[in-house]
């Protein structure tokens, strides 16, 4: 395979690959004096491969893991680093019959998926294939959305994230998923671009959580319910502040201010 050669979008100029951070797809270029963006590289997969890895994901969709798992290995016989058929057979080998390797899974996010260098294609599908199997990758939300917060421009990461956190958000049973790098990483999000279903879920769960003593009017379990307030509801809070367009800012905010004011009388009246 052909080394791979980024140059520079303002001069023309190879980077230095010493320079070059793939992940986050920056690189310093020494005759601009300025850390420029790479562009995204279409994949220039051979036929071969194009079509076992089409195939790999049309039966992994369809629900035949056996046959998907094979055709993936057969795509990671040509590209080892191929984060699709990679994800089919980590998920294959985790959640289908005969594996039962749940470790797999959590590998591929926890130890893989942050140094992945994904072509355009490959990202796409691999976004395809996460939203398609949402009830395991939920678990790795955080994950997920830090890389593609890292990875992706503005409005690609706007795309995926209102497409897949909403109903991750929807479906969470407890508080415990909104610790404080969950936060940082919706507050991140939201500082670079529109993701109003996500702060529409996100508003929501401060009513309908099963953790919530809003949603069963609970505030007599007064532990919990300040519990609840410290890491669940004022960290939504703190999210809603750090959007950055003006308009959403007011509406979110205020809407938060509003249920902020409720809870805290609720609180109050159960302290008393
Ligand atoms: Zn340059």
């Amino acid at each position: 395979m052909a080394e791979l050669i980024y140059t520079c979008p303002s001069c023309g100029a190879d980077f230095d690959m010493a320079n070059v951070d793939t992940k986050k797809r920056i690189g310093y270029c020494i005759f601009c004096r300025a850390y420029r963006p790479i562009p995204k590289k279409h994949s220039n997969n051979s036929a071969d491969l194009q079509a076992s890895l089409d195939e790999a994901v049309n039966l992994f969709k369809s629900g035949n893991f056996s046959s998907a798992r094979r055709c993936a290995e057969t795509v990671i016989s040509l590209s080892k680093k191929n984060a699709v058929a990679n994800y089919i057979i980590s998920f294959c080998d985790a959640f289908t019959e005969s594996f039962k390797e749940t470790k797999k899974y959590e590998d591929y996010f926890l130890r893989r998926f942050p140094d992945f260098e994904l072509e355009i294609e490959e990202e796409e599908l691999l976004k395809q294939l996460i939203i398609a199997t949402r009830n395991r990758s939920m678990e790795f939300e955080c994950e997920i959305l830090k890389k593609f917060c890292e990875y992706d421009d503005p409005e690609e990461l706007a795309a995926f994230v209102d497409k897949f956190s909403p109903a991750c958000i929807q479906k969470r049973p407890d508080i415990s998923f909104m610790s404080e790098e969950m936060m940082n990483v919706y507050g991140e999000i939201s500082e670079k671009c529109l993701i109003p279903q996500t702060w529409l879920a996100l508003y929501n769960s401060m009513l309908k959580n099963p953790d919530s003593p809003l949603s069963n009017d609970s505030f007599y379990l007064k532990t919990k319910s300040e519990r609840v307030y410290k890491e669940f509801i004022l960290r939504i809070g703190n999210i809603f502040n750090r959007i950055k367009d003006p308009a959403s800012h007011t509406k979110f905010f205020g809407a938060f201010g509003k249920v902020q004011t409720v809870y805290e009388t609720k609180l109050a009246k159960a302290n008393s």
